[in-house]
């Protein structure tokens, strides 16, 4: 036994050497501005770091006892490595389905446009190590008992990838895992298509007759209570409350407290009765566009299995920032929206169905705002939930409000002198320390209760006074998300047979 432990030394080192190289250069970047409190934040931090270098260390391990595969696997290696350590820290930019999908889909040219020459030369010498390694694994080490190197080594890290969600997660969000990860979920993604849902109403046939602007904005994680048009004692809505025609809906219920699930509840008629429908019909995007409509989705989020059929459904799809994901900590605003909002606006259709997809109020909530939305401080300064006082989660929280409320503000302004309906919905709420919680998808009441606030333009007043009147009086009504379909529906005028008058905000209630 000693002598396999002795003559299995040089191996192990050669492995540990290559593991030190790539997690400093490689993994490290997706570290560093991890934000983090004292001396235990760091600690925190430099475990997650040493995880993910472990798991590298038995996945280079795994791969080196065979010299002829780790020729192959430790150059390809490097290069994506240093390619997207390259990124992640010059640019804050990590490996997504959507920019997989927007590498494989742009011209050759918008691609070359990022090439630079530090990253040339970086990624040039971290080729040229890998291949040093590769002669050295030639000529200086020699594995005894390969199969049983290759079987522990493997063997630990399906143990080690598959032993707990909140690992695996954090995982596959970082080099090396990222490429498998991102690239599964990408495989998957394409495979959902529009046409596996049915179409709720095969039979309608309208037109498109006047000109309309109808937008659907899915929040994230607001909850209704911290609106200062719902009652909230801090002044959240500055903006917004100043405005005419701003209608707080200030009492819904989201059945679901996470973004996968409740999207299809708000975008389909699926509800209490035939919860199916959430997973089997096409939304009422596809409506829209048998009537005329041309429709958008604009995203400030990825997409996900359980929802890409629907932005599928919309003739144009654009990303705001396809290379962030959760685990990124640095700004990452909804106001990089109005670009691409403003692009649709621009190709002038008489009708359009734009629905948005905002980043809101995530975690981490610091990254959600400017600097001049700091309104209330102190404000958190780590990542680690458990080294931020409740004050500063709340006050960081409740920047992401007034920011959301910069947001929709300067939303409506595009489309004020239009004939337009803006209709805003969270996703879920969000776990402020009730009972202990943090965060959503946990149960606690309020991530059950999503902000809604309904905008209509003075166009849309004069032509539709009674929808109007019933927005006015509707707005303490008890609606579930899926009111959302309805809605949308009633607010265009499209006569479908599976809308449901009662579940419609702009439907004047009888006296
Ligand atoms: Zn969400």
């Amino acid at each position: 036994m000693k002598s396999v432990i002795k003559s299995s030394l040089p191996f192990f080192l050669f492995v540990l050497s290559c593991t030190v190289w790539a997690g400093i250069f490689f993994i490290l970047p997706y570290f560093l501005d991890n934000p983090s409190k004292g001396w235990e934040g760091r600690f925190i931090t430099f475990f997650h770091w040493g995880l993910e270098c472990f798991a590298t260390f038995l996945l280079i391990y795994a791969l080196a006892v065979n010299k002829f595969v780790f020729a192959v696997f430790f150059p390809l290696f490097s290069l994506l490595g240093s390619i997207l350590s390259f990124y992640r820290y010059a640019f804050k930019a990590v490996l997504t389905p959507m920019l997989i999908d927007a590498s494989l889909h742009n011209d050759l040219r918008t691609t070359l446009d990022v090439v630079s020459i530090p990253l040339v030369i970086f990624v040039i010498i971290s080729v040229s190590i890998s291949i040093l390694a590769v002669v050295y694994r030639f000529k200086k080490i020699k594995v005894t008992k390969p199969l049983i190197h290759f079987a522990v080594s493997v063997l630990l890290l399906c143990i080690l990838l598959t032993a707990n969600g909140r690992v695996t997660n954090s995982l596959m969000q970082r080099f090396p895992f990222n490429v498998y990860y991102n690239f599964s979920e990408y495989k998957k993604l394409r495979q959902t298509l529009v046409a596996e849902r049915i179409d709720p109403d095969p039979a309608l046939k309208a037109t498109c007759s006047d000109s309309m602007k109808v937008v659907i904005v899915i929040g994230e994680a607001l909850r209704a209570d911290h609106l200062s048009l719902n009652g909230y004692h801090r002044l959240t809505n500055p903006r917004l409350s100043k405005r005419e025609n701003i209608f707080s809906f200030s009492n819904i219920y989201s059945e679901f407290t996470n973004t996968n699930m409740s999207l299809p509840q708000i975008l389909t008629r699926a509800d209490s009765i035939y919860p199916e429908r959430a997973f089997q019909e096409k939304s009422f995007i596809s409506l829209f566009k048998k009537c005329g409509y041309y429709t958008s989705w604009i995203s400030n989020q990825d997409p996900a299995e359980t929802y890409v059929s629907f932005i599928n459904e919309c003739d144009t799809v654009l990303y705001g920032h396809p290379e962030k994901s959760v685990y990124n900590y640095n700004e990452w605003l909804d106001e990089d929206l109005f670009p691409l909002v403003k692009e649709i606006k621009k190709k002038d259709f008489p009708c359009n169905l734009f629905v948005l997809h905002t980043i809101g109020s995530h975690w981490y909530y610091n990254n959600h705002f400017s600097s001049s939305f700091k309104v209330f401080t102190p404000v958190t300064s780590s990542r680690i939930l458990s080294q931020c006082s409740s004050e500063e989660l709340i006050n960081s929280y409740d920047n992401t409000v007034v920011y959301t409320d910069f947001f929709l503000d300067s939303l409506i302004s595009i489309f004020e002198n239009e004939n337009a309906v803006v209709i805003y919905l969270s996703d879920h709420g969000e776990s402020l320390g009730e009972n202990g919680t943090w965060l959503h998808a946990g149960d606690s009441e309020p991530s059950h209760r999503p902000a809604c606030i309904v905008w209509c333009s003075e166009k849309f007043e004069k032509k539709y006074p009674d929808k109007v009147e019933a927005l006015r009086r509707n707005k303490n009504k008890y609606y579930r998300s899926n009111f959302v379909f309805h809605s949308a529906l009633d607010a265009a005028n499209i006569q479908s047979k599976v809308m449901d008058k009662k579940l419609s905000i702009f439907n004047l209630p009888a006296q």
